[in-house]
């Protein structure tokens, strides 16, 4: 429920947790683990860095104040995700009590991952930026689907070129998408196109899944001969593999002798024409008309099922048992008590905290 309002808010990100296991997700609206997932609390900031970084490269646009002249996008952007990352760190330490010693290194790793790589995203965007302009940054929707139930979502970003429009989502991962066909039919991605229709009337041209994955390039080894890595799946970038040859020869690139470079050429044109696309990755997807309707209909189920497990929960709010769900369920062992009998209550009581926290 939202906290104005007695409307039951279903989230465009979670539409799916309703069907995957009703019990889980009855729970969810209730309670919340003593600590984030760390990976989802890593993308929470990164999504804040860029939040701030896009509204800075076009404050025009948003009618921001500019930036002091001094500061980049990228340099705002990461002062940002300091201070929101230090609050979220500070919540966390706060809420998890006495566990907090036994959390806090994920958490410091989890930070300064997404630090580094907003710095090196800001890099690759520089290079290789998204269609359009900014038209809007991280904007909320909530539209009601049935009485006493409403759709929400957040929009990372709309970009505008003329009359066309892209909705863009961030999303932190640790591998990448070597498939990006499913996004054809991901809900989210529907869901955020519908919310845009329903609030502004526009038929977006485009979702683009916008990848940061949570993996930093290294430095090229060093071989035991004192030369470079000529392998071509080691994980570095042109820019690294420059700085290193640089080192090596103590020059500046330039400087550098044309033979020395010989046994590198074949490496740097791999490495220049690949990128950044072990560590940056986009894809783009559409919806039609019909798509948006057929979301609608499954929508209004959805929103039916959900009401009827808020307000029969004993009868409908059943476990849906898997090694596929329940292996990532943070209930996993209050659903253990429930069913053989045990004091569940007594276990949501203790080990977790009231409400939606993080
Ligand atoms: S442990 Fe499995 S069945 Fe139980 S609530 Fe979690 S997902 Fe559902």
């Amino acid at each position: 429920m939202t906290e104005n309002s007695n409307l039951l808010v279903l989230h465009a990100s979670g539409l799916n947790d309703i069907d995957a296991c009703r019990r889980a997700w009855l729970w969810s609206q209730q309670y919340s683990p003593m600590k984030p997932v760390p990976a989802f609390w890593l993308g929470t900031n990164v999504h804040a860095g860029l939040e701030a970084y896009y509204r800075q490269l076009s404050p025009e646009v948003l009618s921001l104040p500019k930036a002091p002249e001094a500061m980049t996008p990228a340099q705002i952007a990461l002062q940002e995700y300091e201070r929101f990352g230090n609050e979220a760190y500070e919540k966390v330490r706060q809420l998890s009590g006495s566990l907090w010693e036994t959390f806090s290194i994920e958490f410091d790793e989890a930070y300064s991952l997404g630090h580094k790589m907003l710095q090196n995203y800001f890099i690759f965007d520089a290079t290789d930026p998204l269609p359009g302009e900014v038209e809007k940054v991280e904007g909320q929707i909530e539209i009601e689907i049935i009485p006493g139930v409403g759709l929400s979502g957040r929009i990372d970003m709309v970009r505008r070129d003329g009359n066309r429009r892209w909705i863009v989502d961030h999303k932190t991962s640790s591998s990448g998408f070597g498939n990006f066909a499913p996004l054809d039919i991901d809900g989210q991605l529907t869901a955020y196109a519908y919310l845009y229709y329903a609030k502004t009337g526009v038929l977006v041209d485009g979702l683009i899944y916008n990848v940061l994955i949570k993996s930093l390039p290294n430095f090229p080894e060093v071989l035991k001969s004192g030369g470079l890595s000529k392998s071509k799946s080691q994980a570095t970038v042109y820019a690294l593999y420059v700085s290193a040859l640089e080192e090596l020869f103590a020059a500046p690139y330039d400087a550098i002798p044309g033979e020395a470079l010989v046994p590198y050429v074949e490496i740097l044109n791999h490495l220049q024409q690949k990128g950044w696309s072990s560590f940056f990755q986009r894809a783009s997807s559409t919806r039609n008309w019909h798509e948006l309707e057929s979301f609608q209909n499954h929508l209004v189920e959805k929103a039916k099922t959900a009401l009827s497990i808020i307000e029969d929960p004993e009868r409908l709010a059943y476990p849906s048992p898997s090694t596929y769900t329940c292996g990532w369920c943070p209930f996993l062992s209050v659903c253990k008590a429930k069913e053989d009998g045990g004091d569940y209550q007594a276990i949501l009581d203790s080990r977790f905290l009231k409400g939606q926290v993080w």
